[in-house]
């Protein structure tokens, strides 16, 4: 066999050991040998190294049935981190994601948005600080991934449709210029998918909507989050839902961001969601109608959205916390009702993350772009 024959085989075999450890640990010594089907000083040699570069860590002692405790060897899920952030009409957050896609730390700023210097001077000088405060060498800082409400353009260089931001482009060097780390620019409700496929493993096909104050999107096809160079993951909150129907702020008439987003809730329901759950669960009948007419209309939405990519439903966003699994049963049985393939099968999940899902989907791009290196995810 030639050298680089064996060079090729002894990659393989250390990064099957990474990723055993990823997905499998803490492991011993001897685990590792025999779910690597690898020799014991070859397990040595690649240990040592994984140790040198802080890949992984010693952690405690496993108790055998014979003879001396045996060493346990973990992933170091801090050895990278990714920095998402996720700015928003009138405020920033921002999360430090570890290689599991943890949030280790997060913070949020008051901010108003305004395309200026002064405003972009003034979030990075917040979010320089955020990465100073985390204390992690440079090297080990994957990048800096910044959401909007607003689609990215094709050259990735500019925030070119942002009508709840702002009328006028953007563009990525009014933020990069401030730091050394790779800065890339995204599309919020896209990255709420990333995060949420990256929890939910068992989702193949389907689409992701974020109930948030304005409606978003994603769609997932073969468990990638579709992206285009000009639409990004499509723009489903502006399918007409009723022709003629309410005004949009795209300039439409009857979009279903304005029958299936956060603020068309409240509008119909003359009150906050705080409000409007609490008269939910103390009976209040107008509450309750409201609410059953929203998960018709988002219904309809979902009956739609599935006659293009039939899958299944992700329902993320600050109204995602605020549902149950009676909820997420009944808006099953509606879109059932509604639709001509009422056999069809699938299932609506609520998001795991909540209101956070495009922060930390964000972070994960460049998590899931170190993993795929590393060999640790497919
Ligand atoms: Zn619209």
């Amino acid at each position: 066999m030639s050298s680089a024959a064996i060079s090729d085989i002894n990659q393989i075999n250390f990064q099957n050991v990474y990723q055993l450890l990823y997905q499998k640990g803490p492991l011993t010594q001897q685990d590792i040998c025999r779910l690597a089907n690898i020799s014991r000083p070859t397990a040595t040699q690649y240990l040592r190294q994984l140790l040198q570069a802080n890949k992984i860590y010693a952690g405690g002692k496993h108790k055998e049935a014979h003879g001396r405790p045996a060493c346990l060897y973990c992933f170091n899920p801090n050895a990278c981190i990714s920095i998402g952030v996720e700015v928003m009409v009138n405020k920033v957050k921002i999360a430090a994601v570890n290689l599991l896609g943890e949030i280790e730390k997060r913070e949020t700023i008051h901010l108003a948005f305004i395309n200026s210097d002064s405003y972009f001077q003034h979030a990075s000088s917040w979010i320089k600080l955020f990465m100073d405060s985390l204390d992690m060498p440079f090297e080990n800082i994957l990048g800096l991934t910044i959401s909007f409400q607003g689609i990215v353009s094709r050259d990735n260089e500019h925030v070119s449709f942002s009508k709840l931001l702002t009328n006028a482009p953007f563009s990525k060097s009014d933020f990069s210029k401030y730091f050394d780390s790779p800065v890339s620019l995204v599309h919020d409700a896209e990255m709420g998918a990333v995060a949420e496929i990256w929890h939910y493993c068992q989702i193949t096909n389907g689409i992701y909507l974020s109930l948030n104050p304005y409606l978003g999107s994603g769609l997932i096809v073969n468990r990638t989050v579709v992206h285009t160079p000009d639409l990004s993951s499509g723009a489903i909150e502006h399918m007409i839902l009723h022709e003629n129907g309410e005004l949009c702020y795209c300039g439409k008439k009857g979009c279903a961001d304005s029958y299936c987003s956060v603020n068309a809730l409240e509008r119909s329901a003359g009150k906050g969601i705080d409000a409007l759950f609490d008269g939910i669960k103390s009976g209040l009948s107008e509450d309750k109608r409201v609410w059953e007419n929203y998960l018709w209309e988002l219904a309809a939405l979902i009956d739609n959205v599935r006659m293009v990519l039939p899958g299944d439903v992700i329902l993320g966003g600050l109204l995602s916390q605020y549902m149950c699994e009676e909820d997420t049963a009944r808006l099953k049985s509606m879109v059932q009702q509604l639709s001509a393939f009422k056999d069809a099968p699938f299932d609506i999940y609520i998001g795991h993350y909540g209101s956070d899902a495009s922060l930390v989907g964000s972070a994960l791009m460049k998590i899931s772009e170190y993993c795929q290196k590393e060999g640790l995810k497919a």
